[in-house]
């Protein structure tokens, strides 16, 4: 827990958001600024800065896991999309792992 990062206090439950689905592990949740019908977050509840430091090979299983039940439950079976930003050339904002889930519309390639 590191009480300045913002989804640490997510977890934690001092903020709320629009939860989707919660494991042991790791929590999704509605993005506040939806870039498609269906925006979400998943983050582990150990605080990652970014993929860059990601060690623990179970937790991403359990995020992708994750990934796959939610999308399943929007109902997204025409496709989606996962993307984690690394960095600020990568476009992180956020200094928590995250995967951005997204779906309901036809996603364009290359990203920008
Ligand atoms: P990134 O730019 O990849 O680091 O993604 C950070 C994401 O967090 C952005 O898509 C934001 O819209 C989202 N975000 C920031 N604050 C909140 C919040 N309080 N609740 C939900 N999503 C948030
Ligand atoms: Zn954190």
């Amino acid at each position: 827990m590191n009480s300045d990062c913002l989804f640490c206090r997510i977890v934690e439950g001092s903020i709320p958001v629009a939860i989707v689905e919660e494991t042991e592990g790791s929590v999704a949740f509605r993005d506040i600024n939806p870039q498609a019908p269906t925006h979400v977050l998943l983050i582990p509840r150990r605080h990652v800065e970014s993929l860059n430091e990601v060690d623990d090979a179970q937790m991403m299983g359990d995020l992708v896991r994750l990934a796959q039940v939610v999308a399943a439950r929007e109902g997204l079976g025409d496709g989606w999309r996962l993307v984690t930003n690394v960095g600020k050339d990568g476009g992180q904002t956020v200094y928590h792992l995250h995967l951005h889930l997204l779906g309901g519309r036809r996603m364009g390639w290359p990203p920008g």
